[in-house]
């Protein structure tokens, strides 16, 4: 089993920079991602420009977070994305870590789990989780495993539109928006204009409907409803973040944060937090303070383990 420095677990900006100024400091650092890296600049705003972080007027969310990553992978962090932490343990006066691919061993542990682990928002509707995967799903699977005959895409950002635009190479599309107007990038709302996307604003799902499997579902309209065979129905309305779990790990966390000195260490040796998820009196939980976080994290961790006892 692989031994490392340090485990870095959340991939948001604040455990993307410490893993980048661990791999600086030339520790062996391997850095886990739930989802895709980049945290909420991800999950929650993928096309704000964030006009708030040193060097740069302005730089769409999504840019500043593949930026991150493709730094702290240049100075040898080994990421891992896709790749959620389930439980942490002490072992051997250091850590065992069990992700969904296997366990790993580190010598220190740096916290970054800003809020939590995203997961797809759900409609709401009776009977929703009947037809999850059965029909309904959350994320757009690999398009060549597509067999659909009509699908219904909700949502109205940029994921739901490139969603859409996708499936409409395979099958035939309407997508469904709750409001009038689009939050995703003028050139997605163009293309779908330009490709004749079926789209219907102003509308909602109120009703699945189905037997084994998802065969129709029900529309509200301003002033009408309208049933749509649908075969597939892909959800895109957003994330959700959730710390559920962690509490079990033998980390000594209770609640949302976990409180660190001004060296972002916890209570427990060898144990740091960062980001959204460490606490502190004056904390101001933004981007640049995150990955300053990362930077004094590092720090500490070097330091940690040149003393470990
Ligand atoms: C709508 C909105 C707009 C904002 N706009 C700005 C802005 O313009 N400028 C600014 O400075 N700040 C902004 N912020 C705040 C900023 O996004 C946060 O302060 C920042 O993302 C915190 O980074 P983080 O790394 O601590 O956590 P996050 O960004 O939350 O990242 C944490 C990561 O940890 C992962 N994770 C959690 N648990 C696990 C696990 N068990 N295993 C593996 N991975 C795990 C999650 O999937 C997530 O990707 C905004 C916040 C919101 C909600």
């Amino acid at each position: 089993m692989s031994t490392y420095d340090l485990a870095v677990i959340g991939g948001g900006p604040g455990g993307l920079a410490a893993a980048m100024y661990a791999g600086l400091r030339g520790l062996s650092v391997v850095g886990f991602e739930a989802e895709s890296f980049g945290g909420q600049l991800i999950n929650l705003y993928p096309s704000k420009p964030v006009t708030n972080f040193p060097a740069q007027t302005e730089l769409p969310s999504r840019e500043l977070a593949l930026r991150l990553a493709d730094q702290a992978a240049h100075f040898g962090a080994e990421l891992r994305e896709w790749e959620p932490v389930e439980f942490v343990g002490a072992r051997d006066g250091g850590f065992a870590l069990r992700s969904t691919r296997g366990e790993i061993n580190a010598h220190a542990v740096v916290l970054a789990l800003g809020l939590g682990r995203f997961a797809p928002r759900r409609l709401g509707l009776d009977g929703e989780e009947r037809f999850v995967g059965r029909g309904l799903t959350y994320r757009l699977p690999p398009i060549e495993e597509i067999v659909a005959d009509h699908a219904v895409v909700v949502g109205g950002g940029d994921t739901a539109l490139d969603t859409a635009l996708s499936l409409q190479r395979v099958t035939d599309v309407t997508l469904i928006h709750r409001r009038d107007e689009f939050s995703a990038y003028k050139h997605s709302q163009d293309e779908a204009a330009a490709r004749g996307l079926g789209v219907l604003t102003n509308a909602r799902i109120i009703e699945l409907r189905g037997g084994e499997r998802l065969e129709s579902v029900v529309v509200a309209l301003a002033d009408d409803s309208v049933e749509l065979p649908a075969d597939l129905l892909l959800v895109s309305i957003g994330q959700v973040p959730d710390l559920a779990g962690v509490e079990q790990w033998e980390l000594g966390i209770s609640g949302p944060h976990i409180e660190v000195d001004s060296a972002m260490q916890t209570d427990r040796r060898g144990v740091f937090a960062v980001g959204d998820f460490a606490a502190y009196p004056g904390k101001v939980r933004m981007i640049a303070t995150a990955v300053a976080e990362g930077s004094t994290a590092t720090a500490s961790v070097e330091r940690f383990l040149m003393t470990p006892n």
